[in-house]
């Protein structure tokens, strides 16, 4: 434990003794096993805290004038709530709710919800999706939903259980032909009723993929549940970002934890091996930068990436390239990182929202 007390979470910046995540020491005959419990099961600094606690365990044998044992570390992940506020609702059981917004449309937000989503699953988190696009839900499709009918039990929608993840779309209970047009307080009914009337269980993670723009459904869905933090998409155009700003200052106004910018369609590498910046360079990146906000990570435009949109087969993206397989896993872990970040700092607090109405008489 001395030994352990000596090893730092890279980032929460507290040795793993304090912070309560060693879960076990084991001591046998010339081997050392130790269980660490991390934050998220999405930890991207796995690999250095194995490595830290081997460097370590050894430093502490050898001023011993033991021999160098066998180190194993085992990991396990418990994603602790953020809010204790949910208690009796349906998101009792659901750790973190992360809202996945843009400032326009077309800059990849439903597929950034869809990998973060099956990214984290793939990691070995519980993941459910909601599709809170509900002017233009693009889950059926991206998902592959198409040939599977809904359910309801009671009163409430059962999840469709899909490439490892529990997801929810109004695409799939409306008829998807009819545009779906709402007015205020009925795409505040619809939202509500999606969010609040499906059987979520138990999740580490609820991606809740909104509209674009800052209307209707971001101010319900704040007013609704306790946010963890909103993850903003973005392409590298100055137009994108201009309207990216505007809606990372709604998600402040909302006293939503904004937990970082995505750079969506950040570069496109050619047959030829070269890259092309059709959108322009590094510009989320440099917003993020000056809105003194995470850079959570750049995606590439890619056909496959378009192509298993299409088919509805998101898992097939990490059987892609290598390029696209680590941009994905590298924003995956970063959310993960920025919520375990803000949870251990205690700053996740549910957003308070007061609503002033002047009403005559
Ligand atoms: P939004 O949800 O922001 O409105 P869309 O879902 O309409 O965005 O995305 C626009 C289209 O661009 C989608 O058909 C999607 O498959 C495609 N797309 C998004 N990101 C990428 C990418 N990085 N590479 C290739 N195609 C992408």
């Amino acid at each position: 434990m001395h030994a352990l007390g000596r090893v730092e979470d890279p980032d929460l910046h507290k040795d793993l003794v304090t912070l309560g995540m060693v879960k076990g020491v084991e001591i046998d005959g010339s081997g050392v096993r130790v269980t660490v419990e991390l934050t998220t099961p999405a930890c991207p600094m796995k690999d250095r805290i194995r490595s830290d606690i081997e460097r370590e365990v050894a430093a502490a044998a050898r001023a011993e004038g033991a021999a160098t044992p066998a180190v194993t570390v085992e990991f396990t992940a418990h994603v602790r709530s953020a809010s204790a506020s949910r208690k009796g609702t349906p998101l009792e059981g659901v750790a973190h709710v992360i809202a996945v917004g843009a400032g326009k449309g077309g800059v990849g937000k439903s597929p950034v919800s869809v990998n973060l989503a099956v990214g984290l699953a793939r990691l070995g988190a519980r993941v459910g999706l909601l599709d809170g696009d509900i002017y233009g839900p693009s889950l059926p499709t991206m998902l592959g939903l198409d040939d599977l009918r809904g359910e309801i039990r009671g009163e409430m929608l059962v999840p469709f259980e899909v490439h490892g993840i529990k997801a929810i779309t109004i695409g799939k209970l409306v008829d998807p032909d009819k545009a779906l047009i709402w007015r205020g307080p009925m795409a505040h009914g619809a939202f509500k009723q999606l969010i609040t009337q499906t059987l979520w269980g138990t999740l580490d993670y609820l991606i809740v993929d909104l509209p674009p723009g800052t209307g209707d459904v971001p101010l319900t869905l704040a007013q609704l549940v306790p946010l963890s933090g909103a993850v903003i998409v973005c392409t590298p155009q100055r137009v994108a970002q201009d309207d990216a700003r505007r809606a990372i200052r709604m998600f402040q106004q909302l006293n939503v934890e904004v937990l970082g910018v995505v750079e969506n369609m950040s570069s496109f590498v050619g047959d030829d091996g070269k890259e092309y910046d059709l959108f322009g360079k590094d510009g989320a990146k440099t917003m993020a930068t000056s809105m003194n906000l995470p850079f959570l990570g750049a995606i590439p435009i890619s056909m496959e990436l378009r192509r298993n949109a299409d088919a509805g087969i998101p898992l097939a993206n990490w059987d892609a390239s290598p390029a696209v397989a680590n941009a994905l896993d590298g924003v995956c872990t970063r959310v993960a990182s920025e919520l375990s970040i803000r949870a251990a700092r205690g700053q996740l607090v549910q957003p308070t929202l007061s609503v002033v109405s002047h009403q005559k008489g």
